[in-house]
């Protein structure tokens, strides 16, 4: 009876314990989870945001600034103003148009209309779209004028290391090519942001860097197509995790076969746009956090 009664006792303090457990564990992954604001103060957060066919990220530094890469096509610019809007986000420090191509540009004029925007990077190369048209009467409107992205320029945020990449050549055949590239580095964590860019752009890249490709994160290049991550470059970023951003049945068959195939060999793990939503990355410097929500959040 004694020792029936003293396991009764000891079934109850585990449970206690265990229990004990699981309340803190929520209560760590409830302040974990605050969706729709993702940013958490003092690290880095980076947010693939799902715009559909076409790329928008949202950059966030421990030291409270903030960079947006791209920003969707035009019809996204409504949605993504939300997302800025739900991050408590009040101006933009540093905005980069990778490309000309609108899946890219157009939800930026709509930033550029009702954010204070600090600083504008493009390639140098033009388009004789109305889309790039209406980007650049948007910058100028800001009083702005455009700063150029180019290999091995230092982007002005504090607290990180960010360095344009690409374009490295100024005379390709396809705009995909002049394809700003961004490397943002914080602690002992690297991303890499591809934009559009192809193989060519990727082997200027690989003679240009002396070998400094490493990172952690790649944005793969041109929505999964099987035009970009060739395999030296893949190799040479060595990436635990690929983002891939494209829009549900898009009329590209992006991401191609052969680029999920060639990541999951090389054994890294696959995050989609278009089958996760959006995509949110926060470090400080040493771990790596990753979540995943539907729609603007909040
Ligand atoms: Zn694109």
């Amino acid at each position: 009876m004694a020792k029936r009664r003293f396991s009764l006792i000891s079934i109850l303090l585990i449970g206690c314990l265990f229990l004990g457990v699981y309340v803190a564990g929520v209560g760590a992954d409830h302040e974990d989870n605050l969706v729709g604001q993702v940013n958490d103060r003092g690290k880095l957060t980076v947010s693939f945001i799902d715009v559909g066919q076409g790329d928008s990220i949202l950059i966030q530094t421990p030291l409270g600034q903030s960079m947006l890469i791209d920003g969707g096509e035009r019809g996204q610019g409504e949605r993504l103003l939300e997302y800025l809007r739900k991050q408590g986000i009040d101006k933009i420090d540093i905005m980069v148009g990778t490309h000309p191509h609108s899946d890219h540009i157009g939800g930026l004029i709509a930033v550029l209309e009702n954010f204070r925007v600090e600083k504008v990077y493009l390639p140098k190369v033009t388009h004789t779209s109305s889309t790039f048209r209406d980007l650049l009467t948007a910058v100028k409107n800001q009083g702005l004028k455009v700063s150029t992205a180019k290999a091995g320029t230092a982007i002005p945020l504090e607290g990180v290391d960010t360095v344009f990449i690409a374009p490295v050549g100024d005379t390709y055949g396809s705009l995909n090519n002049y394809s700003a590239v961004v490397q943002l580095a914080y602690g002992n964590k690297s991303f890499i942001f591809c934009g559009d860019a192809e193989e060519e752009s990727e082997q200027d890249m690989l003679s240009s860097s002396q070998g400094d490709l490493k990172a952690e994160v790649l944005k793969v290049g041109h929505h999964g197509s099987s035009t970009s991550t060739s395999d030296p470059f893949l190799n040479a970023a060595a990436p635990q995790y690929a983002v891939i951003m494209c829009g549900t049945d898009n009329d590209y068959g992006h991401p191609h076969k052969e680029t999920i195939e060639k990541l999951n060999q090389a054994g890294v793990k696959i995050y989609r746009t278009d089958e996760n939503g959006n995509i949110v990355f926060s470090s400080d410097g040493n771990s790596l956090k990753i979540e995943t929500f539907r729609g603007s959040g909040g």
